[in-house]
């Protein structure tokens, strides 16, 4: 109960790198020892190492890795902070795995984003412990590619009761039409405070886990429709899956009552593979370059914000995704990156940039 404690100096970031499963027929390209991973190059054979805040060994399984990296995050979102999860890595390494879980959706393989949204809704109950409906839960979900916004939360609002969003700039739930999702662009707003918001996201009030999996599931089949016209469109655009918890404390508690806000954004990153040199052309160039630009500036502003210092001219403008998460990354917040490998010879090459991505931004 109560207002947050005041927010800490600069982001709180933790960096992890999971690896996943490979075939036993494969030679493995990276060992670890605790916090060391050492990565060998397989055509020349000198090996570097790189220590992180933690390792997941393919051995380490989805409740494993939520407790790890998941409910610390949930923790800070119940007592009013922001809290971010970055997947990050080339296609095939597992984001999406660690996110939202499995691709035949099985329950037991759920991913970081299932396990959160429980996690907060019971610590949503605790708070709320006389059923006074002190404490509400808002989901949204949105796709950014090539550098559109594009609002996959807003099937699922035509199926759940909306709620009275308390934030600005929210839309209830509208109908949709397949010309109006293939050009769709929401505008990112900044608040006279300078916070931003994305206008006319929908933001879906949830009441239980089932509520929080039609929101992700509506929005995932969204995302495929597009995807089979255009060519596996997922690997290249990022998604922002945002869990926003408002308590409304007792009027004579301590603060007098202010309703205070917490949000985790859970965000599966496009793939960081460089293009390759034969398709470097038309859309494909396009889509290499907006990912390209997001991702470095995702790297610039995490860097600047974890470090101790003058936040100044923090480079949240030089993408979408930067701006639409700036309110989040800003001083207020707890900061994961989950850097994935597949770890396999021939992606060495990959690897050693995402390992090196990780490291700067350490
Ligand atoms: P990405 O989203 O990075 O492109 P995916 O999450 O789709 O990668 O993973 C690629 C494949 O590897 C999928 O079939 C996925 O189920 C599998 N996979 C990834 N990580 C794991 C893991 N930790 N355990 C078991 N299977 C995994
Ligand atoms: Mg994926």
């Amino acid at each position: 109960d109560g207002p947050p404690p005041p927010p800490p100096k600069r982001m709180h970031l933790r960096v992890c790198v999971r690896l996943r499963p490979i075939s036993p027929d494969d030679s493995p390209l990276v060992e670890t020892e605790n916090r060391l991973l050492r990565i060998r190059d397989p055509h020349r054979g000198h090996a570097s190492e790189f220590v992180f805040d933690q390792l997941f060994p393919s051995s380490a399984g989805q409740e494993f890795v939520y407790q790890a990296v998941g409910a610390p995050l949930v923790e800070h979102v119940l007592g009013g902070y922001n809290a971010c999860v970055f997947a990050y890595g080339q296609t095939g390494s597992g984001k999406t795995h660690s996110m939202f879980g499995g691709p035949g959706g099985e329950w037991g393989e759920r991913g970081l984003t299932p396990r959160a949204a429980e996690g907060l809704l019971q610590g949503a109950a605790r708070l709320d412990g006389r059923g006074q409906g002190r404490v509400q839960m808002y989901v949204s979900f949105l796709e950014i590619y090539l550098e559109h916004v594009r609002d996959l939360g807003r099937a699922a609002g035509a199926l759940l009761p909306s709620g009275a969003w308390p934030g600005g700039g929210g839309r209830r739930s509208r109908p949709s039409s397949a010309r109006e999702d293939r050009c769709e662009d929401l505008d990112i707003l900044e608040d006279p405070s300078g916070l931003t918001f994305v206008k006319d996201l929908t933001h879906v009030q949830v009441k239980t886990v089932d509520d929080v999996m039609t929101v992700l599931n509506a929005g995932q089949a969204l995302r495929q429709t597009a995807s089979t016209a255009q060519n596996d469109v997922s690997s290249r655009s990022h998604t922002v899956f945002t869990l926003t918890v408002v308590q409304h404390p007792d009027a004579d508690g301590p603060g007098g009552g202010q309703p205070f806000v917490g949000k985790l954004n859970l965000v599966d990153l496009a793939g960081s593979e460089r293009l390759n040199k034969s398709h470097s052309a038309g859309v494909r160039l396009q889509e290499a370059k907006a990912i390209n630009t997001s991702l470095t500036a995702l790297g610039k502003v995490v860097m600047s914000l974890s470090h101790e210092g003058d936040h100044g001219h923090v480079a949240f403008r030089d993408s979408r995704l930067t701006r639409i998460l700036k309110d989040s990354l800003n001083g207020n917040s707890y900061t994961t990156l989950l850097a994935n490998l597949n770890p396999i010879a021939e992606n060495y090459e990959e690897c050693f940039n995402t390992l090196q991505f990780a490291l700067r931004c350490s």
